[in-house]
């Protein structure tokens, strides 16, 4: 178990699953047009690139942005600022989805929509590996989703605190004391 008092939430068997269960969803809705993926940096990267090496459903891209809630420390403010180098050519009439690591507040989702829709996808849906419905501040829908988690502050499969713990093979959450 690793240090800092960090415990085991969801294992590398379950996130293995989840991801193959999610792959398949996705290659049904997907097999006749194909999809563009569009990683939301930093935390979705391992999730993203296991998804990726499960989906059958032509994959046309592979892009990446960056959103970032202003603030800092483990609660994210309202205001999400996207970052990327996403051309329009690579969005506008495919079908794109976003994949994110935690649904929290959902103002990232609402940033990172508003940003690729301008784009003209012909499609525009959002992937999540985890889900924190607590934390909802806007009514968004999520159209994947691998785990509805209950409201604590994970690390682990890519996600971090303050830049530690993406490393860590499975995910993690830190008991409130
Ligand atoms: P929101 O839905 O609040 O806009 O933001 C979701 C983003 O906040 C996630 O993509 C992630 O970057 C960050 N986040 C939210 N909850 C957690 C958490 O428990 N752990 C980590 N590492 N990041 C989180
Ligand atoms: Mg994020």
């Amino acid at each position: 178990m690793p240090a800092d008092g960090l415990t085991l939430l969801i294992s590398q068997g379950e996130l293995r699953s989840a991801v193959s269960e999610l792959a398949r969803q996705i290659d049904r809705d997907y097999a006749s047009t194909g999809l563009v993926l569009v990683c939301v940096l930093k935390g979705a990267t391992i999730f993203t690139s296991d998804l990726l090496r499960e989906l059958q459903a032509s994959v046309h891209r592979l892009e990446f942005l960056r959103a970032s809630s202003y603030g800092s420390g483990t609660e994210s403010s309202g205001s999400v600022r996207v970052e990327s180098s996403v051309a329009e050519g690579a969005i506008a009439g495919r079908h794109v989805l976003i994949v994110d690591d935690i649904a929290d507040t959902g103002h990232t989702f609402v940033a990172v929509t508003k940003f690729l829709g301008a784009m003209g996808p012909a499609s525009l849906r959002y992937c999540t590996l985890l889900d924190k419905p607590d934390r909802r501040e806007v009514d968004v829908q999520y159209d994947y989703v691998g785990f509805t988690i209950p409201n604590h502050f994970v690390v682990g499969y890519g996600m971090d605190m303050d830049e530690r713990y993406r490393g860590l093979p499975a995910v993690y959450y830190f008991p409130n004391p």
